[in-house]
């Protein structure tokens, strides 16, 4: 293989790297600076129940990319009841909206961090934004 073609080759690995959803440790200390800045309203309360359809167009029963089926109005049961949480089936790592995410980038203790547990390419992310927001 030539030195041009490697070049490419580890490229194209790099393209296709998959990105992490976002996840909130336990290190947060409720500053609640984090939830405003999200363009998906993954982010709530710990205790606060979350909807599907809170700061997205979708209506009736529906099922995300990830695979889960929610009726959008339905209040789901909170993620976490101590500190705030990131509904990994809206987290787009802000993908469609800004270039990194907003959370991280406004966390004063750097609590928001990747999840392994739930990792997805950017194709991936851009159609859940689509699927969100309808465009
Ligand atoms: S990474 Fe972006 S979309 Fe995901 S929870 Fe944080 S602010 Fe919301
Ligand atoms: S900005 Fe950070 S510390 Fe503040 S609520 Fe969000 S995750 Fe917690």
């Amino acid at each position: 293989m030539s030195v041009l073609n490697m070049f490419k080759f580890f490229l194209s690995l790099l393209a296709k790297k998959d990105i992490m959803a976002i996840i909130i440790t336990d290190d947060c200390i409720n500053c609640g600076a984090c939830e405003p800045e999200c363009p998906n309203h993954a982010i709530y309360e710990g205790g606060a129940n979350w909807t599907l359809m809170d700061g997205t167009l979708l209506k009736g029963e529906q099922t995300t990319p990830m695979g889960n089926t929610y009726h959008a109005d339905a209040i789901q049961k909170p993620v976490s009841d101590g500190v705030y949480y990131i509904v990994p089936d809206k987290c787009t790592e802000c993908v469609g909206f800004h270039d990194e995410p907003q959370c991280a980038a406004v966390c004063p203790v750097d609590c928001c961090v990747d999840d392994p547990a739930h990792r997805e390419t950017q194709e991936q992310l851009e159609a859940k934004k689509r699927f969100m927001h309808l465009a």
